[in-house]
């Protein structure tokens, strides 16, 4: 069977653009992180909408599963098939339209998010979606997995960004919905089910997003304090005062910033003594007379925190490096188990002192290294282990970690998938914490689109 399948693929896409040999499938076959090591028939490179509708078709006569894969950077395992063929979007990469007026921008699935940025700024206007992947990660994915990333504050995550998309269904039919409307409520608003849906309802080929004017003026400043309350004290009287000219707010605890100022590459502790906790602000605003630094300077003065504005571009680019470092610094410290969750900001400093407290009653000497954009509610809360512990078998206890940790996320009416999705890391404990009411319901709509599961199938939900 597999050969004349693969035949009907090579008829579709050209030989040249389907990939059978072992070492050339091995890098897209991997996670980022070597967590889940996939294994297809074939990587496919579709280059139009209508191969990729092809493919699916075939795909359906024959039975066979296919997995959607834009840049490979997601960190759940959900672009990593188990059989079947691996769609990879990456030669779809056109950028169909920009309509300044009506401020969208339109994109195959292929495109990485960076060279949208560009894009967008070509014409003084800004694509807001902005992550330390972006230029990796392709538009497909971002969509796929409602990335959120540095700018959420301000701008929302990708579901945001949306207005309309174009998508392959498992039935091999192309749904034609990229629409540039800010207002349409003629039924379902349907783009949403694929959005954040990781490939399990079928392959975005392009979208319609919405683009902001480009901001005139940015102010980067980092404040620190001796708690976390504090801090997030601090953000309240940033955000009260500045508004939606806030654009983000990041927190890193004090192990992170250790870890970063020892790990990273040049990077330097930001102020004299050190704190508990640090909080990386930074505002915009389209605005170019407008004034942000005088009043910055006049609400931190007026504080009891600690504070350093950034002057000079290099001083905002040194302040955010040691944001953007701590992930890659911390592989330098060991293993870590990793949680992505998200908190009502009211219970993050609860959150975290009580997690932090149970983990390391369970393993003394764990390092909770926490970061992330709080300014929304989320927070990386990743544990590095202990120096005098070997490595593997830190990393035998990440189900049992993360139990430890999601509880509490639980309990204090959070996400155990903030950000970064499900895939196949968080499918299981999805079945935990979700109402069965809702994992019902997401099976309902699993069965409608996909009876036959071939679809992405073992990722976010079985039927
Ligand atoms: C250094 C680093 C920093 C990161 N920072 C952030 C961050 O700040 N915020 C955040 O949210 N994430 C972050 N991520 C995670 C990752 O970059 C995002 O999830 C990103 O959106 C994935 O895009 P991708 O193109 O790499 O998708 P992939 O990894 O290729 O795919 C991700 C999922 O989407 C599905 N998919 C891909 N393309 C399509 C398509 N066209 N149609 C249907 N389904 C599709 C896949 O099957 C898979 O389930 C980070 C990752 C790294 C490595």
């Amino acid at each position: 069977m597999s050969d004349v399948f693969l035949q009907e693929v090579t008829k579709i896409v050209g030989p040249e653009n389907v990939l059978l040999q072992k070492e050339e499938m091995a890098p897209l076959l991997k996670e980022r992180r070597g967590l889940y090591v996939g294994s297809c028939l074939a990587v496919v490179l579709p280059g139009s909408t209508e191969e990729v509708a092809a493919l699916v078709k075939l795909c359906n006569q024959h039975r066979v599963s296919y997995t959607p894969q834009s840049g490979n950077t997601g960190l759940c395992g959900g672009a990593v098939p188990a059989g079947g063929i691996l769609v990879n979007l990456g030669r779809m990469d056109n950028i169909r339209n920009i309509d300044p007026l009506n401020a969208t921008l339109t994109a195959e699935s292929g495109c990485i998010l960076a060279s949208l940025q560009e894009a967008a700024q070509e014409e003084g206007l800004l694509f807001s979606l902005s992550s330390p992947s972006e230029k990796e990660c392709r538009i497909g994915g971002n969509i796929s997995t409602n990335l959120g990333g540095i700018n959420v504050l301000r701008y929302g995550n990708t579901r945001d960004l949306v207005l309309g998309l174009e998508v392959v269904l498992p039935s091999g039919e192309i749904w034609y919905g990229l629409r540039g409307l800010r207002k349409d409520n003629a039924g379902y608003d349907l783009k949403h089910l694929f959005i954040g849906a990781e490939g399990t309802l079928g392959i975005v080929t392009a979208a319609t997003l919405k683009l902001y004017p480009y901001p005139r003026v940015q102010q980067t400043a980092m404040v620190a304090t001796a708690s976390l309350a504090e801090l997030m004290e601090a953000f309240a009287s940033v955000r009260n005062h500045f508004a939606e000219n806030l654009c983000g707010f990041e927190i890193i605890s004090r192990v992170a910033m250790v870890v970063v100022c020892e790990c990273g590459i040049n990077t330097r502790e930001p102020f004299e003594q050190p704190y508990g906790w640090y909080g990386l602000i930074e505002l915009n605003s389209t605005d170019p007379q407008l004034d942000l630094l005088g009043p910055l300077e006049k609400l931190l003065e007026g504080s009891s925190y600690a504070y350093r504005i950034a002057i000079t571009e290099e001083e905002a680019d040194e302040l955010w490096s040691l944001r953007e470092q701590i992930s890659d610094a911390q592989k330098k410290k060991g293993a870590s188990i990793k949680h992505d969750v998200s908190l009502p900001l009211s219970r993050l400093v609860d959150f975290i002192g009580e997690a932090t407290e149970l983990v390391q009653q369970r393993i003394p000497g764990v390092l909770a290294c926490c970061f992330g954009h709080a300014g929304d509610g989320n927070v990386h809360f990743n544990l590095t282990q202990p120096a005098d512990m070997d490595g593997a078998l830190f990393l035998e206890m990440w189900g049992e970690v993360n139990k430890i940790v999601h509880d509490v996320v639980h309990r204090m009416d959070g996400s155990i998938a903030a950000e970064h999705g499900v895939g196949q890391l968080k499918r299981e404990e999805l079945l935990r914490y979700k109402d069965p009411v809702e994992i019902e319901m997401m099976r309902i709509i699993k069965r409608a689109f996909d009876p036959l599961n071939l679809c992405n199938p073992g990722k976010v939900i079985d039927i």
